[in-house]
């Protein structure tokens, strides 16, 4: 069996002696366990050239959480997917609903972002979810076909993570069920615009991973891993994500 992605999402944590400390126990688990699931970690821009060095020639992929939509130029204070690659950043994560929410992404916006990721040789895993009001009023899969056709490029080559906004950080996962009918909502709307290629990606499934619910996600059908939030930040608790996958 296929051994699901699981992607470390740090969002603007992790200091040097915090980062060093995560880092060096994935390492040491790592050493000892040679048959992991795929990892990605996705530390803050200040760690990636630090960390990046670390994880080279190891099981651990290294990730973004953003980049602009040009290669270069003036502006202030962005990063381009380009200046991801040259540091060996494998995956960007784009359209997080923090990124959504706070910079008023648009889907426009991301799906230009994931172009310029893969004109860069970077997979985006680009993030949909539902408000706690959509999924209520039960308007959520209108939401989530709109965020799809809008965010996905017209060639994608990359991930889809589902992230319920009521469930990040919130303590509140998503039921199984829940994750299943998604999962397979977003798999017809990918076959349906890319054909054999949208059979492949992977659909990974976000908000509120712990340890002692990640086995009954990594049981839904279809589901192509997970990204995690808080929980990757605390090395005995990611670790037991890698145990159980
Ligand atoms: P939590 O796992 O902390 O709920 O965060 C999920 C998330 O936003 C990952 O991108």
């Amino acid at each position: 069996m296929v051994k699901p992605i699981i992607i470390g999402n740090w969002k603007m944590n992790g200091l040097t002696q915090e980062a060093d400390h995560i880092v060096s126990s994935l390492l040491a688990y790592a050493e000892k366990n040679k048959d992991l699931a795929p990892t990605v970690i996705c530390p803050p821009f200040t760690q990636l050239y630090h960390i990046g060095k670390h994880l080279k020639n190891t099981p651990f992929e290294l990730g973004a959480q953003d980049c602009h939509v040009a290669e270069k130029g003036a502006y202030t204070g962005n990063i381009s997917a380009a200046m991801l690659n040259d540091i060996g950043v494998k995956y960007v994560i784009l359209g997080h609903s923090e990124r959504r929410s706070e910079y008023k992404e648009s889907n426009a916006l991301i799906n230009q972002k994931a172009t310029a990721a893969q004109n860069a040789n970077i997979l985006p895993v680009v993030c949909i979810g539902e408000t706690k009001e959509e999924r209520e009023s039960g308007q959520y899969k209108e939401v989530l076909a709109e965020q799809l056709k809008g965010s996905l490029p017209e060639h994608f080559v990359g991930l889809v993570a589902y992230e319920p906004i009521w469930a990040i950080g919130t303590g509140v996962t998503a039921t199984n069920e829940e994750i299943a009918e998604v999962i397979l909502f977003i798999r017809e709307k990918l076959v349906a615009q890319y054909g054999e290629n949208g059979k492949k990606t992977l659909i990974l499934y976000g908000g509120s991973v712990k340890p002692n619910n990640v086995k009954d996600i990594f049981a839904t059908s279809e589901l192509g891993g997970v990204l995690v939030g808080g929980v990757s930040l605390i090395p005995e608790d990611f670790l037991q994500l890698l145990t159980i996958a």
